[in-house]
């Protein structure tokens, strides 16, 4: 018998559906709960239509579908707490039905995928606005389509309408991620090109892990001249780039690769380890005692950071450290390659800095291709391709990448081409919006459309934020995109002709037929 139903993220059961139990550790509870919760939301959506909504109402519904990501919260009392504020919030602001969980998934195959398609995309978009919203950025344009997005998910549409919303979503993300680029920068500088040491100096330390770099600065401040030093980990790597966060002489270096391998990285460390977002995994016991959580993400058992006003209060994780004691000689670490040290920072500000001498090297021949391989890193062994793929780019190549994707290959050493690097680290999954940037530029210095120019899109999948951006590089009319490792299981036959059809999206199939298609264009 089928005790829940969960077709999210690329790991899922089979590649069609965890139904006993989530392959990510999702119990049948917490994933109800989560369905229980995005009706609620969509009612309440229902209920504010048409009325001046209070910010605190917006903060909540960001949080809440944040809180049904892959990998963000296993806590059934977390979730249960969200739907008691969603359905009492509801009752009060006015009356509107919440359709049944079983809606969400039953039905014509085409339009629940395209309905999931919907709402997978805005549960990343939502994770997005959360972060910007968390340093004081809203978008109303955004915001209003969080519950635009939520009515949508909750009514029977055409195909062509399932289309269009999901393409007006992929253009709304695009202002949310231009969003949280602009609230980073102007919170922390903008990012400047920084290497980063992946080895740990002895001594007292923490592990900061996930993408809130508002989270990482409290840290930094609360941590500074305690001896305790601070190394990123998966997501925060791109933090090392901006000045108002590297200016923190205890920020150090970072520690490990991606987030499907933190079972394996925190289990023996003398430290304690902070998430600010997903990916969680559920924790092995030697470390359960160590993981911290400062927002929405978590797990039973897990230690919640208190927060006033925004402030966290991460003096338990400072004394953790001190306790512990870290270790008692520096520690040599590396990337999945051997590579140990990272070069990040290479966001559309820093590349739009050396446009003049990249265009030249484009016009002189000297750089003959773009490669955009990135996104998000997962488990599967087949992700090796990723690996392989950028190994055979040509010298006369660049490889411009992003999100937790990178760690496949970010240690490699591939060189330069007249002084540019080989490999560009973009940042975070959001800095897609840097990626976007630059293709634009590049098209408009070339009088061409971004379809036109030696760019390759070669991205990996994992979880719903990847859908979101994907969506907006549709959007976009950005064609040829080749997805991996598996194409999403929400996906029916039908959507995935219409989107070969009308953008040429293409499953990968071995590094050396891809890149062979790719360079002949
Ligand atoms: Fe399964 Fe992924 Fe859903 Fe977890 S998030 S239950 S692994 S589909």
């Amino acid at each position: 018998m089928q005790e829940m139903f969960c077709f999210q993220c690329e790991q899922t059961a089979g590649g069609k559906g965890c139904t006993k139990t989530g392959v990510c550790g999702k119990t049948p509870e917490v994933s109800n709960e989560q369905d229980k919760l995005t009706c609620s939301l969509i009612g309440l959506a229902r209920a504010v239509e048409g009325k001046q909504v209070a910010p605190d109402v917006d903060e909540l519904v960001m949080r809440a579908l944040f809180a049904t990501l892959t990998n963000v919260n296993f806590d059934k009392n977390v979730i249960k707490d969200l739907n008691d504020r969603v359905e009492n919030l509801k009752n009060t602001i006015g009356d509107a039905d919440s359709p049944e969980p079983d809606y969400l998934f039953q039905g014509d195959k085409d339009a629940v995928s395209l309905r999931s398609t919907l709402l997978f995309g805005l549960r990343g978009m939502a994770a997005y606005a959360c972060h910007a919203h968390r340093l004081g950025k809203d978008d109303e344009e955004v915001t209003s389509w969080l519950y635009k997005g939520l009515r949508a998910v909750g009514k029977e549409n055409t195909v062509d309408e399932w289309l269009n919303l999901n393409m007006e979503l992929g253009q709304v993300n695009l202002k949310c991620m231009a969003l949280l680029d602009e609230a980073h920068a102007a919170e922390f500088g903008n990012p400047k090109p920084n290497k980063v040491t992946m080895n740990i100096e002895k001594g007292p330390f923490i592990v900061i892990t996930g993408h809130d770099l508002d989270d990482l600065k409290q840290l930094l401040e609360q941590t500074e001249g305690k001896g305790v030093n601070v190394y990123t980990h998966g997501e925060m790597l791109p933090a090392h780039a901006y000045p108002e966060l590297n200016k923190y002489k205890h920020l150090k270096g970072h520690y490990g690769t991606a987030w499907q391998n933190q079972q394996k990285e925190f289990i023996n460390i003398p430290a304690p380890v902070v998430f600010t977002t997903n990916c969680l995994m559920l924790p092995k016991e030697n470390y359960a005692d160590r993981i911290y959580s400062s927002s929405v993400v978590g797990c039973p058992g897990m230690n919640y950071l208190s927060e006033h006003n925004g402030s966290i209060d991460y003096s338990p994780v400072i004394e953790q450290a001190i306790e512990l004691g870290g270790w008692e000689e520096d520690r040599l670490y590396s990337g999945i390659n051997g590579g140990s040290e990272l070069i990040t920072g290479f966001g559309h500000n820093a590349v739009m800095g050396v446009a003049d001498k990249i265009i030249d090297a484009i016009k002189r021949g000297s750089i003959k291709h773009f490669f955009l391989v990135g996104g998000c890193d997962g488990a599967r062994p087949g992700r090796s391709y990723y690996t392989d793929f950028v190994k055979q780019t040509p010298e006369d190549s660049i490889v411009l990448t992003l999100g937790c994707g990178k760690y496949r290959f970010n240690d490699l050493n591939l060189g330069e081409v007249e002084g540019i690097p080989r490999i560009l680290d973009m940042g975070q999954c959001n800095d897609a919006y840097s990626a976007i940037q630059v293709a634009v530029a590049l098209a408009k210095a070339f009088e061409c459309n971004v379809n036109e120019l030696p760019l390759s899109l070669v991205l990996s999948w994992y979880e719903q934020k990847a859908v979101c951006i994907l969506l907006t590089l549709l959007s976009l009319g950005i064609k040829n995109i080749y997805l991996g490792p598996s194409l999403p299981a929400f996906l029916s036959q039908n959507v995935i002709n219409v989107l070969v059809e009308k953008y040429d999206l293409q499953p990968i199939t071995t590094p050396t037929e891809d890149m062979k298609a790719l360079i002949a264009g």
